[in-house]
């Protein structure tokens, strides 16, 4: 009889080590605090509207690379409509120059060279590493740990045509890379295309994936997405307990046996996952009793993505020729809380999904990031009714904005929603209310952590707080190499199962 296997965390990470899992005979329960699967992947409804709050670019989208043969043993990903965007963003200055970051590569060097002449030698440099990046496809089908010998120097083969590529640009930041251009607009484009912090290398592949159009948006937005997987999960027989907050992992003699749940409940387990926030993990599940030097000093020496301040609009009409994902100047500074004011503004335009909003009306969403998440929680905590008139106050300054940017705005104004880093935490739990565990940096490069602790036998750990920089991709890769790292020692043949 194959082990039972409880998973704490119903995320992208915990969905794809349990769908996998239960390919592979095993009897997995996920336990989940929220009453929906996806985690952080998700959208919920607001009246008539659907604020979908998490992708942007789905890596793996499309055929032309290898995460789409993996997203596709998980659901049949050719049933999913995608949008290939034609641009990644506009970005506009304060004179009202705009910038479009097309993501067809000729194009955007075409964009880039008109609007920025002087930048000609960085425009080709950058142009020329995102189209060296196209033919990348990185491996993805095995945990290193249990690559053998002949199978790692394959992969160095395999990887050794980009190793110039991938060496020179994951160790400079996008806000120092952005330096290097002369044009203040061009120079504004590149530093904000992500976190500043990130390493340029990152952009570059997001370039590369969008122009061979493997980086699109599933129509329907992030739940939909999420359930697909979560049904898929079910449909192979894993139980899904929702509303389920584990709090201890139980351990005898130096193996996890089981989890304590928040109603004092004993579950046994022979292998336990947790596909939870990684801080609450180590820390409070297992009472930071297992915790190495090293895993120490990674948390307490890196950065974790900054959490959100995020606004939802539904307005009542059309805007279907406003760039879908655009960046502007503000002709006043925008305080979001005493750490955080803005000068320029990120607005995402979902008229490309008519699935978010009623005929001829829009979403609009604004994904304002902000590191003062004590303060929200604080607030939530303390004041409700400031807290929520904080909320209001940063709701209508955003219909402002979009009034005298766009006219026509308030008026029409159907809903609102305002989510800040107290609800991110209370929804999810990640530490620190972060958007996607751990940043990505030229010091982080792209590391992982080790799904495994010393001292700790029959527990694993995955998601976007083990493999660094996060993303959907990455989390269902690290559920699907733990799965695999229990087939092996189980000494069981790792099967996939794909979908009908
Ligand atoms: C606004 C936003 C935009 C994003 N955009 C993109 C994008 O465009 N493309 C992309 O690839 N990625 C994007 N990401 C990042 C990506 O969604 C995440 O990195 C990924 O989904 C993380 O999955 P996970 O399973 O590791 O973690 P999570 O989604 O955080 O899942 C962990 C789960 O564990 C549950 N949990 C926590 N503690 C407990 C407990 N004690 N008991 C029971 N359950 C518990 C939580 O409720 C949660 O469901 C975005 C994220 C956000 C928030």
């Amino acid at each position: 009889m194959h082990k039972k296997i409880l998973i704490i965390g119903g995320g992208m990470a915990g969905l794809s080590a349990g769908t996998y899992l239960q390919m592979n005979g095993f009897d997995t329960e996920i336990f989940e605090l929220n009453q929906v699967p996806g985690g952080v992947c998700t959208s919920w409804k607001r009246g008539d509207y659907t604020v979908d709050w998490c992708i942007h670019w789905l890596v793996g989208s499309g055929s032309s690379d290898s995460f789409y043969d993996r997203w596709s043993e998980l659901i049949n990903m050719s049933q999913i409509e995608i949008v290939d965007h034609e641009e990644y963003a506009a970005v506009e200055d304060a004179a009202g120059n705009l910038l479009h970051l097309y993501t067809n590569l000729d194009r955007l060097e075409a964009e880039l060279l008109e609007k920025a002449p002087e930048d000609e030698k960085k425009i080709s440099e950058f142009v020329r590493a995102c189209r060296k990046l196209c033919d990348l496809n990185l491996p993805n089908d095995q945990p290193f740990e249990l690559a053998n010998l002949w199978r790692k120097m394959r992969l160095m083969w395999k990887m050794l045509p980009y190793l110039g590529v991938l060496g020179k640009y994951s160790r400079i930041s996008t806000i120092d890379y952005s330096k290097g251009f002369k044009n203040p607009l061009l120079r504004k484009a590149v530093a904000n295309l992500f976190e500043p912090e990130i390493p340029i290398l990152f952009c570059m592949m997001t370039f590369a994936w969008m122009h061979k159009k493997a980086a699109g948006y599933p129509v329907g937005g992030s739940m939909h997405f999420a359930r697909r997987i979560a049904d898929r999960y079910e449909h192979l027989g894993g139980v899904f307990h929702y509303g389920t907050r584990v709090e201890k992992i139980e351990v005898e003699a130096g193996c996890a046996t089981g989890i304590r749940l928040a109603d004092g409940a004993i579950l046994r387990g022979d292998i336990v996952i947790s596909a939870a926030d990684g801080h609450s993990t180590l820390y409070d599940m297992l009472d930071g009793k297992f915790i190495s030097p090293k895993f120490e000093e990674f948390y307490n020496r890196n950065e974790t993505f900054p959490s959100l301040v995020f606004v939802a609009l539904g307005v009542g009409r059309s805007f279907h020729a406003t760039p879908h994902s655009y960046l502007f100047h503000l002709s006043s500074p925008f305080e979001i809380d005493p750490q955080t004011v803005l000068n320029d503004l990120y607005i995402r335009v979902h008229n490309f999904d008519p699935t978010l909003a009623p005929y001829g009306k829009t979403l609009i969403t604004s994904m304002i990031e902000t590191r003062n998440w004590e303060y929200w929680v604080n607030l939530q905590k303390n004041d409700l009714v400031r807290y929520a008139a904080e909320k209001q106050r940063i709701a209508q300054t955003l219909i402002d904005i979009l009034e005298d940017k766009f006219g026509n705005v308030r008026d029409l104004v159907e809903m609102t929603d305002v989510t800040t880093p107290a609800t991110i935490i209370g929804f999810t739990n990640n530490w620190k209310g972060s958007f996607e565990g751990w940043l990505l940096t030229p010091e982080t490069g792209f590391t992982q952590l080790p799904s495994t602790l010393p001292g700790l036998d029959n527990f694993y750990m995955c998601g976007h707080w083990v493999a660094v920089g996060g993303g959907l991709p990455a989390a269902m890769i690290s559920g699907r190499n733990v799965a695999q790292l229990i087939c092996a020692k189980e000494n069981i043949q790792f099967e996939i199962c794909e979908p009908v």
